[in-house]
């Protein structure tokens, strides 16, 4: 249908990237990224308008967004053509603009096209020998400035390797130890580091994301004093497994797991050390505080919880409360210890979730009179029913009472 569009407009249009890549590995991509050969932002709009979406057009940069009514998302780009750079030089063919376009792309794998027009349907456009890097399972940027032209594709070749398991090719990973030597990454602003490195740990096996950074040397971009040891190792590991047992638990509730790996990387790092992360990144408030408080306040709780005789479900309660899912994970990570399982599991799937018979109404009803003593009943009734003191109505209303 965006063909037929294109055919009407007399514009050449192509899906590109991570979306032909996945495609042609069998792998499921909703992203769809479209680059037209001609007035990019008019055949987004043409098309918003036949499908009654919503546009948001960046004209500077030539791109728009389609946002179908359906939530599905559409990345319009124009292919840059020669004209703009050599205003002197004739238009050239046609797919040379594609080409141009490909070739300003971070990996042959990603460089491919697929025409969407009618002539030439389904023609898989591969200037770059990206149908064969995927065979042979290889990651391989398209010219040796690549990552000078842009560092952050030093971290996506290991994301995408780690993510499909394919290897980097042997230039890339020369050059890759290029830019490690020549400090390419100083130049990069937090934000953008911070970007890669949250993609790469949210990646499945972000463990072996890490490794591959540290075997290029690349967490030291993180921290100076951050490097690969069995202590990070099993920090990383214990991280991946509280994730995959809360994940098994509560399969509908979305965390941020790339931060339970950024606690585990900072958890070997003295405290001057993270406070310097704290400051390069931009984590938000929230981030910050869960780092934060797993390693301030963490050690305190571990040992509250795993003390003798173990704590009652309200004293369990109280420790945990205010915590974030992240902070409770990377808890659990730092002490593996069957109690601490054992607590945490409770307070997420039990505790959380409990709340006494009474409301503040009823305590009102009783002649009991509204302040600051509410809370403190309210709080007392909780504490009773976490731990099993209270049973019926009635029995709060004597505690209530009291
Ligand atoms: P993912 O599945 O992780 O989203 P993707 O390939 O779709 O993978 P995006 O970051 O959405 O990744 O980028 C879309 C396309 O844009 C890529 O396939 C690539 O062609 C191009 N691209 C993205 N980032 C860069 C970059 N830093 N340098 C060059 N090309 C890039």
């Amino acid at each position: 249908e965006a063909g037929r569009l294109a055919d009407r407009l007399n514009v050449s249009l192509y899906v590109v990237g991570g979306c032909v890549r996945d495609l042609l590995l069998g792998i499921e991509n909703l992203d769809l990224d479209l680059v037209v050969e001609g007035d990019g932002i008019l055949f987004a709009r043409k098309l918003a308008e036949a499908k009654q979406a919503r546009v948001k057009a960046h004209d500077r940069f030539g791109t728009a967004i389609v946002l179908l009514p359906d939530g599905f998302k559409l990345d319009v780009a124009t292919a840059r053509t020669e004209y703009y750079e050599y205003p002197t030089a004739l238009p050239t063919v046609e797919q040379s603009s594609i080409k141009k376009d490909l070739y300003r792309r971070d990996f042959t794998i990603n460089a491919l096209a697929v025409r969407l027009n009618a002539k030439g349907f389904g023609e898989v456009l591969d200037f770059y020998g990206g149908q064969r890097d995927l065979h042979d399972k290889i990651v391989r940027v398209l010219h040796g400035l690549s990552f000078v032209e842009d560092p952050t594709r030093v971290f996506r070749a290991i994301r995408f390797a780690v993510r499909f398991g394919f290897r980097l090719g042997r230039d890339t990973e020369a050059l890759i130890e290029g830019a490690v030597k020549m400090n390419l990454f100083h130049r990069l602003s937090g934000h953008r580091l911070l970007e890669e490195l949250k993609l790469l740990l949210a990646e499945r096996d972000a463990m072996q994301a890490v490794k591959r950074m540290a075997d290029f040397g690349l967490l030291r971009f993180i921290h100076p004093k951050l490097g690969w040891s069995s202590r990070l190792q099993a920090g990383l590991r214990a991280a991946e497994q509280a994730l995959g047992w809360y994940r098994l638990l509560y399969l509908d509730r979305e965390i941020a797991g790339w931060l339970v790996y950024v606690v585990a990387l900072l958890e070997v790092l003295p405290e001057r050390a993270v406070a310097d992360v704290l400051k390069r990144f931009p984590f938000t408030q929230a981030e910050a505080a869960v780092i934060r408080a797993a390693r301030l306040n963490g050690q305190a709780i571990v040992r509250q919880l795993s003390r003798r005789p173990p704590p009652k479900p309200a004293q369990v309660y109280r420790l945990l409360c205010g915590l974030s899912d992240e902070t409770l994970l990377g808890l659990m990570a730092r002490s593996k210890a069957e109690a601490i399982m054992r607590a945490i599991s409770a307070f997420l799937t039990t505790y959380q979730h409990v709340k006494p018979l009474l409301t503040g109404a009823d305590l009102k009803a009783m002649g009991l009179k509204p302040g600051p003593q509410f809370k403190q009943i309210l709080d007392r009734l909780l504490d009773a029913r976490l731990n099993g003191e209270v049973h019926t109505e009635l029995d709060e209303r004597d505690l209530a009472a009291r």
